[in-house]
């Protein structure tokens, strides 16, 4: 296998330029996260509130940390503060969480709101019909400290490429339907889909933001 190093090198070489790169760094000592920072990765990303809080206290601070797990609302306060963006917004009583809490702090959180698109059942996210009425009527006007960058979502688990290829161009016109309709709604250009078993396809299909775990840090534990 690759070193971590090598595989970085390899994802900045291979990745057109305009996407970026958030190495999953969820389960991983912070020595693998050093190994894959200091071979230039500066944009990491976990899921698990308490796993998060312990590295950013102990890594560099220069790492922009994307928040990419469920956020319960017990725990929104702590992440507050702490990251570049929050890329699973996954419903309106979270934003409006962050946005109280971000108000709060002093501080403008910059997030995502996840789309569920997926054949599966038990995912998280806003339905497309959700995500459309949360624009359509004008909510995002009532945000205080939080500014919505763009959608994050996930293709259905499948081998069936065609399948995973339909869930990014649905993400992807959600996306532009958004912005067609919300022309108030300033830096809305984000859109985060694709990891380490589909990534070239949601590039094909417009992704600016892919989010790899396993094709650089090897399996979790
Ligand atoms: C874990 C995770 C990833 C990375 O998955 P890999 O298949 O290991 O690349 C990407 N996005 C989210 C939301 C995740 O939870």
């Amino acid at each position: 296998m690759n070193s971590i190093a090598e595989n970085i090198r390899k994802f900045h070489e291979a990745v057109p330029p305009g996407v970026e790169i958030v190495a999953v760094s969820k389960f991983h000592p912070d020595s693998m996260i050093m190994e894959a920072y200091e071979a230039g990765q500066h944009i990491f990303g976990e899921s698990r509130v308490q796993e998060f809080v312990e590295k950013v206290k102990t890594l560099p601070s220069d790492i922009q940390w994307h928040f990419i797990g469920h956020l319960q609302t017990n725990k929104v306060r702590q992440i507050i503060g702490k990251t570049s963006l929050i890329e699973s917004v996954d419903s309106e009583r979270i934003l409006d969480l962050i946005d109280r809490e971000s108000e709060r702090a002093g501080v403008v959180t910059k997030v995502l709101l996840q789309v569920h698109v997926a054949a599966e059942e038990a995912k998280f996210g806003f339905s497309p019909e959700e995500l459309m009425n949360y624009f359509e009527n004008l909510k995002y006007r009532d945000l205080k400290a939080t500014h919505i960058c763009g959608l994050m979502g996930m293709a259905t688990n499948t081998e069936d490429t065609e399948r995973v290829r339909e869930d990014f161009r649905t993400l992807h016109s959600l996306f532009e339907e958004v912005k067609r309709k919300s022309i108030d709604l300033k830096g809305f250009n984000q859109l985060s889909m694709g990891m380490s078993g589909d990534w070239p396809i949601a590039v094909e299909e417009g992704s600016n933001i892919i989010r790899i775990g396993s094709a650089i840090f090897g399996e979790r534990k």
